[in-house]
């Protein structure tokens, strides 16, 4: 590990740990207000919990914002100039409560609340924040490890593969869940144990759900009267909760939906899923269902969302978020918590993450910038395009 004082170690102004939505805004604010930074991203990609696959059909990560309750993702979405459509709902929604029973239409009315959807899938986000970022700010494949406070800055140790290297920076942004900061990042020293306590209490949104989407050539169901919204409350269910996913801005047609099973049982039938999931959409919609292109990701089972605790608790409803001991600064202002699951208001949706990142950007306004032409930005840059790293 290059950590001795012999050692070359690049010094950075800002670096935030993950290129979720959370720390691609923040790159972005402090870009705007003259502040240099690099993003270290523990995978091969961007986005995070945001998961857009089939050429922008499937988001098997979120799905939907809401513009009656979410100003700043409405702006952002304006900002970039992306296109958004109302999520399908029609009035109407099965309901399947026994197995061998036909599944029945209610009525019901405003069903997803507003919900919006991006033309491209939720991933058009998180790509057009990465393209504006200057080139080398972003640096996949780099896992944060561990953190050593230093007098004037912290040292962080990041893993590629089987390499580990050191980089100093003047301020660091952990900008993924808190429970994966708490079971793994090593802190020297180590956090207060009221902070410790709250990284381990704040559950991570989603992070043990599963998604199933399929792909059809027509939205045959519209045809049969049914709108592709459905709820599924048999104990065989492996699906709960099923949604209208086509596009009306591109005419491709699907369905999506999330799973029943627990972690465990998802892991004890893997192998069977694929039959499951498209037995479970006939069940719902008829035979035709069953015929679709397959996708689904079990979140449980990735590791750079999911933490062991995240895995073994059941989650019945959206956490209170807004835990007070994580927006506090850390080490005297150099350490601060981000992601979604630390905002204030809409904790643990897309909002919540860009709530977290103004809150940092401003708690990082309020702290002197380095000198102009100091070590961080000129030296980031140049030895970014050196290494060939890209956004
Ligand atoms: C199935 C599902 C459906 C959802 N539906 C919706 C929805 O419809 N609407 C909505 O608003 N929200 C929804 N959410 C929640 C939404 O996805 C999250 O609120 C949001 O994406 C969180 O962004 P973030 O940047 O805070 O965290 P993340 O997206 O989790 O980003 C954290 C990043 O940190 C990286 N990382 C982790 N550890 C390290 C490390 N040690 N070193 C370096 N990098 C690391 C990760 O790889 C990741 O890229 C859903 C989530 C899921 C899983």
């Amino acid at each position: 590990m290059a950590s001795d004082n012999n050692t070359r170690a690049e010094t950075l102004d800002v670096a935030i740990i993950g290129a979720g939505l959370c720390g691609l805004q923040l790159a972005t604010l402090l870009q705007t207000s003259g502040r240099r930074c690099a993003i270290f991203e523990a995978r091969m990609r961007v986005g995070g919990r945001i998961l857009t696959l089939a050429d922008g059909a499937i988001d098997l990560g979120p799905t939907w914002f809401w513009p009656r309750t979410q100003p700043r993702m409405t702006q952002l979405v304006a900002a970039l100039g992306l296109s958004s459509f109302a999520q399908h709902d029609d009035g109407r929604v099965l309901f399947l409560d026994a197995s061998a029973d036909a599944p029945r239409t209610v009525a019901a009315a405003d069903l997803h609340g507003g919900a919006q959807r991006l033309d491209g899938g939720m991933g058009r986000l998180t790509a057009a924040l990465a393209q504006r970022l200057p080139a080398g700010t972003i640096r996949l494949q780099q896992r944060l490890r561990a953190l050593v406070r230093r007098d004037d800055h912290i040292e962080l140790h990041l893993q590629r593969g089987a390499e580990t290297t050191a980089v100093h920076a003047r301020h660091v942004v952990l900008a993924l869940p808190p429970r994966l900061a708490h079971e793994t990042i090593h802190f020297t020293p180590e956090l207060p144990a009221p902070l410790r306590a709250a990284l381990r209490e704040t559950l991570t949104w989603m992070a043990s759900a599963a998604k199933a989407a399929m792909q059809y050539p027509a939205a045959f169901w519209r045809e049969a009267g049914h709108s592709g919204n459905a709820f599924i409350g048999h104990p065989q269910a492996v699906l709960c909760e099923v949604f209208d996913a086509c596009n009306p801005l591109d005419g491709r047609a699907g369905l999506a939906g999330f799973f029943d099973l627990d972690p465990a049982q998802r892991q004890l039938l893997s192998p069977h899923l694929p039959r499951l999931l498209r037995g479970q959409f006939a069940q719902l919609f008829g035979p035709a269902a069953a015929d679709g292109t397959l996708y689904h990701y079990d979140w449980a089972e990735d590791p750079l969302t999911c933490s062991a605790l995240d895995r073994a608790e059941a989650v019945t409803m959206h956490p209170l978020y807004g835990d007070a001991r994580l927006a506090a600064p850390q080490w005297d202002g150099r350490l601060l918590i981000g992601g979604s699951e630390s905002a204030g208001r809409s904790g643990g949706y897309l909002e919540g993450a860009l709530e977290a990142a103004a809150r940092i950007a401003a708690q990082l306004a309020s702290r002197t910038p380095p000198p102009t032409g100091a070590s961080g930005a000129r030296n980031v840059e140049t030895e970014m395009s050196q290494a060939g790293t890209g956004r």
